[in-house]
């Protein structure tokens, strides 16, 4: 910015509003939610083409920090390939015909291992040897062992494999998915995928807890960096921790995920009651929130949910996660404002149980759809939902419409303009809230509330 002169009252209330801005965008992205970042992305680069016009000097913070320079990354901290026959990859979505017109597919359950014997109710028949630890560390990473999963999936069957999952805990608080596969595989095949499948995670060693809530490092404002509370020596980034492991010969991962020995593995054919069935598990948990599904049956039920949410409070759930102060590393990111030990991800939270967002995974190819078939059925489906609701577009057929001249004196000045807009917006979202708590007709599509979510969802899932 210029500094050489003193910002004008109205440039000021730009740059408020940008910040505003700012942390709606911050959350939107939180929530997952593109069309209002778009909205934001929209109205943002309005207001730096205004600031720059007026002589104020870029460049503007980006909404989205600029991703770091990649480290270099060591030759021992790559995914090994699990040893696993490979077949000759075809571009072909489905699977083997059996007696020239049944195109059957598969219905798979994939667990985690286990960490101690259960109760029915999921509750530990010994707490103190019930492996804590493993358990909250498989939840934070059962998402990049899915993707591991598939990954291999496609490559031992030579074909695209399509298939719609979902992902919801069990009773002892793990989660599992039910996967729909398009196409059938040799059960024994799948097995000895499941079993091969890992997943390496490679972080600094996180096992030694070395500051503890109340006596966290603190911001040295001297040297930009985050130090000892005693000592006042630097505290290691993760990247220079990283860099160190790099030094180091056998170097183990910080954390290894597998799937349990447990895989549910049925052939299915289209249109028949089994596939009914099947369909009924993939559906049934998407209309309750998980805090409904892993509501306790018992008190030591509880208090093992309550053991198992304090395990994951004390697991980094992410390079940027404030959580790895405990164990003595600067996060990615960390700055003056970051408050050690305390990340407000969703991997720690007590209604989830660590569970993310992504509910429901979706290969691209499933619906032959592509991403914009599926945002015209959204835009019909928000229609579809406020008529139900009652409510009824604006009707503008009355209006012409002609762009502004320079210079007109009806045209509202500029910030007014972008301040209705955000209103505007915010008005949309609230009548779209209200119209979705309004019971939708009995007959109506379930499935399509799913629809919005694929792309998105295989995304991090390819
Ligand atoms: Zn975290």
């Amino acid at each position: 910015m210029d500094h050489k002169r003193k910002p004008t009252a109205h440039e000021i209330e730009i740059i408020e509003a940008r910040s505003v801005l700012q942390a709606d965008y911050d959350q939107a992205k939180e929530d997952g939610d593109e069309d209002v970042m778009a909205g934001i992305r929209e109205v943002v680069a309005d207001l730096d083409a205004e600031l720059r016009e007026a002589g104020v000097k870029g460049p503007f913070p980006p909404l989205d920090p600029k991703p770091r320079a990649a480290r270099k990354r060591s030759t021992r901290r790559r995914q090994e390939a699990p040893n696993l026959p490979k077949a000759k990859a075809s571009n072909s979505t489905i699977g083997r015909e059996y007696a020239g017109k049944y195109r059957p597919s598969l219905f798979l359950t994939l667990t985690l291992p286990s960490y101690g014997r259960v109760h029915p109710d999921g509750a530990p028949v010994n707490p103190d040897t019930y492996d804590y630890r493993r358990a909250a560390r498989d939840i934070v990473h059962f998402a990049a062992l899915f993707d591991r999963f598939v990954q291999n999936y496609r490559r031992v069957s030579g074909r695209k494999v399509q298939y719609f999952a979902t992902v919801e805990p069990q009773r002892r608080g793990a989660p599992h998915i039910h996967m729909g596969v398009r196409g059938t595989d040799p059960r024994a095949m799948i097995r000895q995928l499941t079993e091969a499948t890992y997943h390496q995670v490679w972080w600094p060693h996180f096992d030694h807890e070395v500051y503890s809530p109340g006596h966290m490092p603190h911001w040295d404002y001297t040297t930009s960096r985050f130090v000892d509370p005693d000592t006042h020596e630097p505290v290691p980034t993760f990247d220079e921790v990283m860099n160190l492991m790099d030094e180091v010969d056998d170097l183990e991962p910080a954390h290894v995920v597998r799937f349990g020995q447990q895989v549910d593995v049925k052939g299915i054919l289209g249109g028949t009651e089994e596939a009914g069935r099947h369909i009924g598990y993939l559906t049934k948990y998407l209309t309750k929130s998980i805090g409904d599904v892993i509501e306790p049956q018992s008190n030591r039920a509880a208090r093992h949910y309550d053991r198992l949410h304090e395990e994951l409070c004390k697991t980094p759930c992410s390079e940027t996660c404030a959580v790895w102060f405990r164990y003595g590393v600067v996060p990615v990111g960390a700055n003056a404002k970051t408050q050690p030990g305390r990340c407000r991800g969703k991997a720690h939270r007590r209604d989830t149980l660590g569970l993310r967002g992504r509910r429901v995974l979706v290969s691209r190819k499933w619906t032959g759809k592509n991403l914009t078939d599926h945002k015209a059925d959204r835009v019909e489906f928000v229609r579809q939902r406020l008529a139900e609701a009652g409510i009824a577009p604006q009707d503008i057929s009355r209006f012409r419409i002609a762009p502004a001249e320079p210079g007109d004196p009806d045209v509202p000045p500029r910030e007014y303009l972008i301040m209705s807009m955000v209103s505007e917006k915010i008005r949309q979202r609230s009548e779209y809230d209200i119209a979705r708590m309004v019971p939708p007709d009995q007959d109506h599509d379930s499935r399509e509330t799913v629809a919005p979510q694929q792309d998105s969802a295989d995304k991090d899932a390819a």
